[in-house]
């Protein structure tokens, strides 16, 4: 496979609803060593290369030098996969692995893409309408520009295919719960990667009651046993659980009934509301971004994060109970691995629960955060889910 002295690589997409992530990785090796990755952002308004690219010894160019107005997730992958010919002719592509959100209860592991598992993607859009279409176009334009290509498809919601029958059925006519109305839990990439890696730090505890949280723009968090998902707090869709960036997480489902019938929204104004007008921007009615709330003195922003912290405390207890105990706490993603603020104000009401902060070692940015004499440990591990989709697309060559 190898051509000259090319290296043979694996790209890892990760296609959000208006963002296009991509990732190089050796298709051999250390699993983590990224050799060039981007993201393209604002996809459908005002498309930029946003990340830094990485692969700075070799001397790697952006893949894009101007980002189309018009660019689509098809658009950018093909732009993609020329300059790979044509400017990086160090790389040899063998592989392209995907981040899909939603794999219904078939999907349990990562799939090689065939064109009976992508009619089965299909027939999950209506699961996640926002997201599923832009994974699919981006195995679409990969096929088209080389259909010989090894495509694998990694699932958000795999990893929580190990909670119980109960933990993720809703109290609904049971017709609905045989046809998928069902908690399916999502962030599982994230949450895979961070099992991976939590014996290096909490040794024989790793396997203990670990409680995960994945607080970025989207925020979950995961209940885990031996490191498998006994639960979690995304449910049937992306929408549930915790306050987010832009989605209201827990609600009443009455208020939905209430926005329809009494307020006259259509079924649309009430989505776009929930997914994008919702959360932190929502409550703040200034920014989804924890660090503008932050910097804020405004006192809808101070509530914003009031609450943030509010659900997700009242989360940990649910998800204690569930557990049964508490052995570690994890954080994770862009707040949890960077807001020394949001993590002390999430653990200080736990002390009841064995829960202590050392606020220096918070602060300063150590991994360990708990006291030594805290019952439960207290982690910041830094999350990968590229490389998580990396490893698994490299367990079929
Ligand atoms: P995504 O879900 O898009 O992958 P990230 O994991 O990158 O999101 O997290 C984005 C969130 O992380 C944003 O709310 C951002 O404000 C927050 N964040 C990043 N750095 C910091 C920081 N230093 N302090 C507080 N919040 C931060």
């Amino acid at each position: 496979m190898q051509t000259g002295s090319a290296m043979d690589v694996i790209l890892v997409v990760n296609s959000g609803s208006s963002s296009l992530k991509f990732a190089l990785y050796p298709a051999m090796g250390n699993q983590t060593e990224v050799l060039l990755s981007g993201v393209v952002s604002g996809i459908g308004v005002r498309p930029k290369l946003t990340a830094k690219m990485t692969g700075e010894p070799l001397a790697i160019k952006p893949p894009f030098d101007d980002i189309a107005k018009d660019a689509t997730h098809a658009s950018l992958i093909k732009a993609l996969q020329e300059r790979l010919v044509t400017e990086y002719s160090q790389f040899n592509l063998i592989a392209a692995g995907h981040r899909i959100v939603h794999g219904g209860s078939h999907f349990t592991k990562p799939t090689i893409i065939t064109p009976e598992s992508l009619q089965r993607l299909k027939t999950l859009i209506p699961l996640a309408p926002l997201h599923q279409p832009q994974s699919i176009l981006a195995i679409d334009a990969i096929a088209k520009n080389a259909p010989e290509l090894l495509q694998v498809a990694c699932f958000d919601t795999s990893f929580h295919r190990t909670q119980s029958k109960i933990e993720q059925m809703f109290a609904l006519p049971r017709a609905l719960t045989e046809e998928g109305i069902i908690r399916y839990g999502f962030h599982g990439l994230s949450y895979e990667y961070i099992a991976s890696v939590l014996p290096q730090y909490l040794g024989d505890k790793a396997d203990g009651k670990v409680l995960v949280a994945h607080l970025g723009n989207g925020t979950s968090m995961c209940a885990m046993k031996n490191r498998k998902s006994v639960a979690s707090t995304m449910g049937f869709s992306t929408l549930e659980g915790l306050v987010m960036g832009t989605r209201c997480g827990l609600l009443d489902a009455g208020v939905i009934l209430h926005l329809i019938k009494q307020k006259g929204l259509s079924v649309d104004e009430v989505q776009k509301m929930l997914y994008h007008e919702s959360g932190l921007l929502g409550v703040s009615g200034i920014s989804s971004d924890m660090r503008d709330l932050q910097r804020s003195d405004d006192p809808n922003a101070k509530q914003a994060i009031e609450l943030f912290c509010h659900r997700a405390k009242e989360e940990i207890g649910n998800l204690t109970a569930v557990m049964q105990g508490l052995d570690a706490i994890v954080f994770t993603a862009g707040i949890g691995e960077n807001s020394a603020m949001i993590r002390e104000k999430i653990c200080e009401p736990l002390e009841w629960l064995g829960v202590k902060i050392d606020k220096d070692a918070n602060q300063n940015g150590k991994t360990k955060i708990s006291t030594v004499d805290s019952k439960v440990r207290v982690y910041v591990i830094p999350t990968d889910e590229e490389a998580t989709i990396a490893k698994a697309t490299r367990g079929f060559l």
